[in-house]
């Protein structure tokens, strides 16, 4: 970077010297998100406490011409916060305070890189939580929640981020501020909100939310299913929403990632079955009580071997732990996993299933599947070495043709993770040219110059090695 020297001293001025990161061993820290495979430095991090301190930033940039992107915890898993042109990572995470709960209106207005579950946290003596529960809720901010419109287990009935979201202040790419939405429903103005939830970061950048909170429900109910295959637990989840329940949360999880879970946490998970089904009941008992009936009998129909249904809060903490530690767990058998994010017409799981072992029997790759079941988002983890090149290639061209399935299924690329880098060239296949045009032109009458999170969500017509200043793995591999 040019004139690097007074950039820093100009930044320091603004969040303090401490807070501009400039030294390779700090940098070092922030080359990628939790998708690994794509590695870019930034030249500099800058961590600002205050939305007059990260638009004085924004605007410094663009005197200068630097690119920035926002970054909350760094958990994406589609490298939305990597810097793929160097520049600023814009590190959100010191603006975590929640600055008020109202229980009477339901809402919480916080600052964006508090945590999703300190949220839920601070609501939980008020009988409220914030819904939406990615896997990663500990760490990841509501800013990464908002920018990836991020779901969870609790989707299926809950709703994404965007369900649950009333209002933001947004600094805009030049670097004015202003306020999307607010505490109260607002059908007056345009849906700018609808717009800049899941944007990953092209639009601008929030630094403060207004949430819904939900109460929590009167009873819930957890059942912990297992099954020979997948494919039979696949089948059980079809018929459960086919029956007319929508449960809380439906997630299945295979063997393998099982398994790990096992080896890990030693929770008693039964290792003789292919498949374990979660399916959580919430709402008044009455009815919970009878969809319980139910589920029971549809998961013995789909030939269930065993099943459980949690005994109280400790045994219900227990099952969700399975699920939710799931991904870290694989990290017992191979160095790095290519989470993917695809998504299918729930009555055609059995369908994927199939096609997804049929890709990693030919590329000879280990394919862990873990799925928002409900929803119809799969989460097949690709394992890999990333030191081998051979396994990155057949990582990254099984990845293509698992969403080429997808997508040929009636499905889309993404249920939760974004776009980011990894789905840029894949964007074609769910989206006619026409399509990205009209949103490209959204992007550009934002961020006419490119410098707030550049390369990312909508792919340039030049497409293959866009990424010019920090060359990712993938392209050098030509594997597009
Ligand atoms: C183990 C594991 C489990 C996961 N489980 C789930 C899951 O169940 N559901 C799910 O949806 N996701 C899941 N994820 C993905 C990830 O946690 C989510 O996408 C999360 O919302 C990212 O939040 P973050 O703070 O880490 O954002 P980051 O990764 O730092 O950033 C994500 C994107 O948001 C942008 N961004 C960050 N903050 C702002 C801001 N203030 N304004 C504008 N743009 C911003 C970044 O530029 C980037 O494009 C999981 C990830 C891991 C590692």
């Amino acid at each position: 970077m040019e004139n690097l020297k007074q950039v820093i001293a100009e930044l320091s001025q603004i969040v303090g010297e401490y807070h501009v990161l400039h030294k390779d061993v700090d940098l070092a820290l922030y080359d990628c998100d939790a998708e690994t495979l794509d590695v870019a430095r930034p030249d500099l991090v800058v961590l600002p406490a205050t939305s007059e301190e990260v638009a004085a930033v924004i605007k410094l940039a663009n005197r200068h011409k630097i690119p920035f992107t926002p970054r909350g915890a760094g958990t994406g898993l589609s490298g939305g916060a990597t810097t793929v042109m160097g520049g600023i990572s814009l590190v959100l995470t010191r603006m975590n305070k929640i600055i008020s709960i109202d229980p009477d209106e339901q809402l919480a207005h916080v600052q964006i890189g508090a945590t999703n579950t300190s949220v839920s946290k601070s609501s939980e003596k008020f009988g409220l939580y914030f819904a939406p529960d990615p896997s990663s809720q500990v760490a990841s901010t509501i800013g990464g929640n908002m920018a990836e419109n991020a779901g969870g287990a609790h989707t299926l009935k809950y709703g994404m981020t965007t369900s649950n979201i009333l209002g933001a202040k947004f600094i805009l790419p030049n670097g004015d501020t202003t306020t999307i939405g607010g505490p109260y429903r607002d059908s007056l103005s345009m849906d700018l909100l609808g717009l800049i939830v899941g944007s990953e970061g092209t639009l601008g950048i929030a630094t403060e939310a207004y949430l819904r909170l939900t109460p929590k429900a009167k009873s819930v109910e957890t059942m912990l299913a297992y099954f020979n295959s997948l494919e039979e637990g696949g089948q059980a989840v079809s018929d459960i929403i086919a029956h007319g329940i929508i449960p809380a949360a439906m997630e299945m999880i295979d063997r393998l990632s099982f398994g790990c879970v096992e080896e890990s946490l030693h929770l008693g998970l039964n290792l003789n079955a292919g498949a374990l089904l979660i399916v959580e009941l919430d709402g008044p008992p009455e009815v919970i009580h009878m969809e319980r009936e139910s589920v029971e009998s549809i998961a013995k129909t789909n030939a269930a071997i065993e099943i459980k249904w949690a005994a109280d809060a400790y045994e219900r903490t227990m099952i969700w732990k399975a699920r939710k530690s799931a991904f870290g767990a694989l990290g017992r058998i191979a160095p790095h996993a290519y989470v993917l994010d695809g998504v299918i017409p729930r009555s055609r799981l059995k369908e994927a299933i199939i096609e997804i072992d049929k890709i990693a029997k030919h590329y000879e790759l280990t394919i862990s599947n873990i799925y928002h079941a409900g929803d119809g988002n799969l989460h097949p983890a690709l394992l890999y070495d990333r030191s081998k090149e051979k396994e990155v290639k057949a990582v990254l061209l099984a990845a293509k043709e698992i969403l080429e399935t997808c997508v040929r299924l009636g499905g889309t690329l993404s249920g939760e993770h974004g776009i980011g880098v990894e789905k840029l060239l894949e964007m074609s296949y769910a989206f006619a040219p026409e399509d990205l045009e009209a949103m490209m032109r959204i992007k550009r009458s934002f961020n006419p110059q490119d410098l707030c999170n550049p390369g990312k969500l909508l792919p340039n017509p030049k497409s293959c090695g866009e990424s010019g200043k920090r060359p990712l793995l993938r392209y050098q591999l030509s594997a597009c």
